[in-house]
């Protein structure tokens, strides 16, 4: 049963490992196929690594000691207790397997690890990068997040993603044949995408075997490409009750049991050039859930309202 009006991360780790986990995030430093000029060059327009450097980090460090210095801190700060090793920044998927299975492996020695998340393309998981981390998933808990961003392959294009709609559903397909769990990311306000084409991004994602979604709302940081396209006027962040109302009807179309790992993104001011309202992602939070009862609506709740319509005329 659902505690909120979404299936929150949060509240379905808690009650897995009956306490609330913290993710620690690691950089393995990799780069990324759409940067090196393998896919692609520059990288995706709205991308910039810097905002998800974990804290303190150098390049001097390990896995391990980032593993055990973030642990310490978190600790320090929130009392926590348990820990998913997250490899959030660039594509964690990109490098030799014995390099990858180093990582994961020394990101799961610590003792209060309980789990993993390595977030990666869709055309970086081939099989023996599935077979392996299908290995690791049977001794811990894991998860693959993957971009999609949209399933409109017009607005791949112009974003520089250097994938398809097509390839993503199919990399999500041979995860889900190794039981790996797959959280996919989206964007909401990407250029040119009009409302009834973001919601048929929700549906695309309902109809695939998705575990998890993290919605981010399309936020500009400093030295991207979005940033020259924003200062030539080509492009126009939604507004903070756009984005909320958006956020609300997405939800509306994804089944109750995929899980929420996001609903926006939220960047330091020093990396941000807009739109303004993303520096405070508690604001958003709110205006999301004040949205979600005011119209008294759920996660799901128009898949539910096809399927009663389908049983009517059945
Ligand atoms: S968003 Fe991901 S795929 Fe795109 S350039 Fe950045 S790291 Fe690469």
């Amino acid at each position: 049963m659902m505690i909120k009006r979404y299936n929150s991360l949060s509240d379905f780790l808690k009650n897995k490992f009956g306490c609330k986990v913290f993710k620690v995030s690691l950089n393995a430093g990799l780069t990324c196929p759409n940067r090196d000029g393998t896919k692609g060059k520059g990288g995706c327009i709205y991308c910039s690594s810097e905002p998800m450097m974990p804290l303190n980090y150098d390049d001097k460090m390990g896995i391990r000691e980032q593993l055990y210095q973030g642990i310490e801190y978190i600790k320090q700060r929130h009392n926590a207790e348990k820990f998913i090793a997250y490899f959030q920044i660039n594509t964690n998927t990109y490098a030799p397997i014995s390099s990858l299975k180093k990582f994961y492996e020394e990101a799961l020695d610590h003792p209060d690890v309980v789990g993993l998340a390595v977030s990666t393309r869709s055309d970086c998981v081939d099989n023996e990068v599935l077979d392996l981390l299908a290995k690791l998933a049977k001794e811990k808990f894991l998860w693959l997040e993957m971009g999609l961003q949209s399933s409109h392959n017009k607005t791949l294009e112009l974003i520089n993603r250097c994938h398809t709609a097509e390839d993503f559903a199919d990399a999500v397909k041979m995860a889900d044949e190794r039981g790996i769990h797959v959280c996919a990311h989206v964007i909401l306000g990407l250029p040119g995408e009009t409302k009834e084409e973001m919601f048929s991004t929700a549906r695309f994602l309902a109809n695939l075997d998705i575990w998890g979604i993290k919605l981010h709302h399309l936020h500009i940081h400093k030295g991207t490409k979005l940033e020259e396209m924003y200062k030539r006027h080509e492009i126009k962040p939604l507004g903070l009750e756009e984005y909320s109302n958006m956020v609300v009807d997405f939800l509306q179309e994804i089944p109750e049991d995929v899980i929420i790992h996001r609903l926006c993104g939220d960047t330091a001011r020093r990396f941000l050039i807009a739109p303004d309202w993303s520096v405070n992602k508690f604001i958003i939070l709110d205006n999301i859930h004040k949205i979600m009862k005011q119209r008294n609506t759920y996660q799901g709740i128009k898949m539910r309202v096809h399927c009663e319509l389908q049983t009517v005329h059945s």
